[in-house]
């Protein structure tokens, strides 16, 4: 699950992580009330105003409707409300949308912290997340921060740092210590940037998550550490440790079927070629998407009904994938191991009634027990389905419908 930046930040305060801090509005008319109530807290008036919308490069991202950046400063109560209204229920345009752009639903107003003093302000990477090949979290860090990372990753790959957890001990004094130094602090700011990346890790870990990016981090004119920026996804497989995060979900940021799904029940991916299939097991369903591409086709999806394909579940599935205009044919492989193909096959036969004019082919390929008397009961009730015994048939099969 994604969050956005308020949201992830507040996370990060909670496990004792310095940040920006901000106040977020829904309309246009509490912006004024926000940023006193803001000032009131941070004793400056001069602000930066952001969209809030799961993707990145909002900086130099464009509204459609106003022409107005993602990200911009308010110097001065007065400001404020304009900078909103350029930027609240417009559509947010950057590097990582599509072209029509994400709808801004809240916007934050936040401190400006790029304030001048003894230094200069600097802006650093930052990001926690798992290594899968070594099994470990890592973080990754550069002084090359607050620009796109993917092309420091690219032009100077030297400049990218990994500090790599042990989860026996956990995060090391002198790693903390280490980063700080590769990213050539030195007196308090050293010391902040050990306790920066410390709460970082604690939060981290303390919250489930799967991906933290902070850019920029930043060291402010006056040797403070902040996280200005905030990237969390929080593992859904322990989102159920953490009811607290659920209402944090926004599901305006989803894909619709895949929340439609969700909500069913169903392991759903969509994808986007034009084979859609249903299978149960993970394992099956990446060989079935497999043979769909051996074909000649391309999955539409990726879904695993799970245990129980009875027809409410499989009519469901049916309605899903049909949502999708790219799909021209489905394909049904279901190993029946405990559920029991000549169940699923009364399920797929009522579902495929139920659904009445069904628009495209279907083939159904039900293996393991009671597999003949499921081929039987799907030949035998009259409707134009193709079943198949063997995985080669299901992928010939699907080669001739295409064509
Ligand atoms: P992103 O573009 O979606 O990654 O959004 P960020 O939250 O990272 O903001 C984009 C950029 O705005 C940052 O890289 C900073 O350079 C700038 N920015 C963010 N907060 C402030 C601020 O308080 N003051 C100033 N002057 N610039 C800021
Ligand atoms: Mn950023």
């Amino acid at each position: 699950m994604n969050l956005h930046e308020f949201q992830g930040k507040s996370i990060l305060k909670s496990h004792g992580v310095a940040i920006q801090e901000g106040k977020v509005v829904y309309k246009a008319e509490d912006a004024l009330a926000a940023a006193k109530e803001l000032t009131a807290e941070t004793g400056t008036d001069w602000y930066v105003v952001k969209a809030q919308i799961h993707a990145g490069g909002r900086g130099k991202g464009t509204v459609e409707e106003t022409g107005s950046h993602g990200v911009v400063l308010a110097k001065g109560i007065d400001q404020v409300e304009e900078k909103v209204k350029g930027i609240l229920g417009g559509h947010l345009v950057t590097a990582q949308t599509n072209g029509v752009g994400k709808k801004v639903n809240q916007v934050l107003i936040a401190q400006d912290v790029y304030y001048p003093g003894e230094s200069e302000p600097s802006e650093f990477y930052m990001s926690v997340l798992l290594d899968r090949e070594r099994g470990r979290n890592i973080i990754m860090y550069s002084t090359e921060g607050g620009m796109d990372i993917e092309s420091v990753a690219e032009e100077t790959p030297h400049l990218i740092f990994k500090e790599e957890i042990d989860p026996r001990v956990g995060l090391q004094g002198f790693q903390a210590r280490r980063i700080a130094f590769n990213l050539g602090l030195s007196g308090q700011a050293f010391k902040e940037m050990t306790k920066f990346v410390y709460s970082l890790y604690a939060a981290y870990e303390g919250c489930d998550a799967s991906m933290f990016e902070i850019n920029p981090v930043l060291k402010t004119s006056d040797d403070k550490i902040i996280a200005v920026d905030s990237k969390v996804t929080l593992d859904d497989n322990a989102l159920f440790r953490h009811k607290e995060y659920a209402e944090m979900r926004d599901k305006s940021e989803e894909d619709p079927t895949e929340v439609e799904a969700d909500e069913a029940g169903l392991n759903f991916v969509k994808l986007d070629g034009n084979v859609g299939c249903m299978v149960n097991g993970a394992g099956l369903a990446m060989a079935t998407m497999d043979i769909i591409k051996l074909s000649g086709g391309n999955p539409a999806n990726f879904l695993d009904v799970g245990g129980t394909a009875d027809a409410e579940r499989v009519s469901k599935a049916f309605n899903i994938i049909l949502k999708d205009p790219n799909v021209k044919a489905i394909l049904i492989n279901i190993f029946g191991g405990i559920v029991r193909c000549d169940r699923v096959a009364q399920g797929v036969v009522d579902a495929y009634k139920s659904i009445g004019n069904f628009p495209v082919p279907l083939i159904v390929r039900l293996q393991g027990t009671n597999a003949e008397e499921a081929k039987k009961l799907i030949d035998d009730s009259g409707l134009d389905v193709h079943s198949v015994v063997l995985l080669q048939e299901a992928a010939d099969k699907v080669k001739e419908v295409l064509a």
